[in-house]
C-alpha cells in the first residue's frame, strides 16, 4: 500500500519533469511554447509553476515510464495513462496528449495530479487526472501551496474558475490567488479558505456559467467568520483576458477593491431577471430585494440597504422599512 502510493508520487514527479523538460527544451515543445508565448505566458513564470507539453503520441509518457520500471496497473491507478479493451485484449495509452500540462501539487507541494489544455481547438478543452487514492478534487485547490503565505498575509484570497487565471495573476504580481479544478467550490474547500483568509474575494467569469458559479460558491462561503465579496469582470471577459490588457496593479485597484459585498451582488444580479422600466417587474424586484434584505442577521445592514433601495428607486424609507418586517415574520 505505502509502496504503491509512493510509486505513484515517483511517477507523477517524473512526468512533471519529463513534460517541463519537452515544452522548454526540445523541437517537440515548440508549437506549445509559442502558445504559451502568445498567451504572455514568461519563461520564469514556466519554470516557476512547471508548465509542461504531453506531445501527440500515445505512448510517450508510457514507454518512458515503464523503461524506468513502473508497471502499467501504477501508471493506470494514478491517471497517467488509461486503457482500452476489445476482446481479451487490453491497451494502454497516454491519458494526456498534444496538451498543455498544470501540474498540481497538495498544500505541502507535492504534485498529486494534472490539468491538460488542449492545444488550440481540442476536445475538451481541459482535461484533469481522474480522482486517485492521493488525488481528490474536492479536497484541493490549484495554487493553495503557493499562495497561502501571501492569502495570510493579506489577509485576502481571491478565487478564480481556471488555471491560467492564476498564472496570469501571480505573473503580475496578485499573489494570494487559488482556482477550483473545473468543479464547483465544495464544502472541504470553503473550509480550507477559511481556516486561511479572512476575506475572500470570488472572482468568476462574465459569463453566465460564471456568475451563477459565483453565486453558488457565496452561498458554499456563507459563515460567520469569513467575509466574502464579488469582483466584477467586465463584459466578455475572464482574470487572464483582463490582467493581459490592463495589468495587476489595475486589477487590484479596479477589480479587487470594488468588489461588492454578498448582498449588493445578490441584489445586481436579481436586477438582470427583470425589466425594471416596467412597473410591475419593479415592484416584482423590489419584493425579492426585500426578501435578501431581510434574511440579513444584523439590522444596520438591513437599513443600509433599505436605504440605498429607497434612494435608487425614489421610495419612501418607511415603506420599504414596513414590508422588510412582513418579509422578517414570514421568514419566521
Ligand atoms: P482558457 O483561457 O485557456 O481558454 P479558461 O481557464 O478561461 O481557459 P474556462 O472555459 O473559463 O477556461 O473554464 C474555467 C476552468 O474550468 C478551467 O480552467 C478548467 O479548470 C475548467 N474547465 C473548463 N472546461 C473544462 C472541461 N471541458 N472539462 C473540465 N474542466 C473544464
Ligand atoms: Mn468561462
Ligand atoms: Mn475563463
Ligand atoms: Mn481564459
Amino acid at each position: 500500500e505505502e509502496r504503491e502510493r509512493q510509486q505513484m508520487r515517483k511517477a507523477l514527479d517524473l512526468a512533471t519533469k519529463l513534460f517541463h523538460y519537452v515544452l522548454v527544451s526540445t523541437k517537440h515543445g515548440r508549437i506549445a511554447r509559442e502558445y504559451l508565448e502568445n498567451r504572455g505566458v514568461r519563461p520564469e513564470t514556466i519554470k516557476e509553476f512547471q508548465l509542461g507539453y504531453a506531445p501527440s503520441s500515445f505512448q510517450f509518457l508510457l514507454s518512458f515510464l515503464k523503461a524506468r520500471g513502473f508497471s502499467e496497473d501504477i501508471l493506470e491507478k494514478v491517471g497517467l495513462i488509461t486503457s482500452w479493451e476489445r476482446g481479451n485484449n487490453k491497451k494502454f495509452y497516454d491519458r494526456f496528449r498534444h496538451r498543455i500540462m498544470f501540474p498540481i501539487h497538495d498544500s505541502q507541494g507535492k504534485v498529486v495530479g494534472f490539468g491538460g489544455r488542449a492545444l488550440g481547438d481540442g476536445h475538451p478543452k481541459y482535461l484533469n487526472s481522474p480522482d486517485t487514492v492521493l488525488f481528490h478534487k474536492r479536497n484541493h485547490l490549484y495554487n493553495l501551496h503557493r499562495a497561502r503565505s501571501h492569502i495570510r498575509k493579506n489577509l485576502q484570497a481571491v478565487l478564480f474558475e481556471g488555471y491560467m487565471d492564476v498564472i496570469t495573476a501571480w505573473q503580475a504580481g496578485v499573489e494570494q490567488v487559488v482556482a477550483t479544478l473545473g468543479t464547483a467550490l465544495n464544502e472541504n474547500q470553503a473550509r480550507i479558505l477559511r481556516r486561511n483568509a479572512g476575506t475572500v474575494i470570488l472572482c468568476y467569469d462574465s459569463d453566465a456559467a460564471g456568475q451563477s458559479a459565483a453565486m453558488r460558491g457565496l452561498e458554499q462561503l456563507k459563515s460567520e467568520e469569513l467575509t466574502v465579496k464579488v469582483a466584477q469582470m467586465p463584459a466578455g471577459m475572464d482574470p487572464d483576458d483582463y490582467i493581459r490588457r490592463f495589468g495587476g496593479t489595475a486589477f487590484k485597484e479596479e477589480i479587487l477593491a470594488t468588489a461588492m459585498s454578498l448582498t449588493a451582488f445578490k441584489l445586481e444580479s436579481f436586477k438582470k431577471k427583470y425589466h425594471l422600466q416596467d412597473e410591475d417587474q419593479r415592484m416584482k424586484y423590489l419584493s425579492e430585494a426585500i426578501e435578501v434584505i431581510a434574511e440579513l442577521p444584523k439590522a444596520i445592514e438591513q437599513d443600509h440597504y433599505l436605504r440605498r433601495l429607497a434612494e435608487e428607486f425614489q421610495l419612501s424609507l418607511d415603506a420599504l422599512k414596513e414590508e422588510q418586517r412582513k418579509a422578517t415574520k414570514r421568514r419566521k
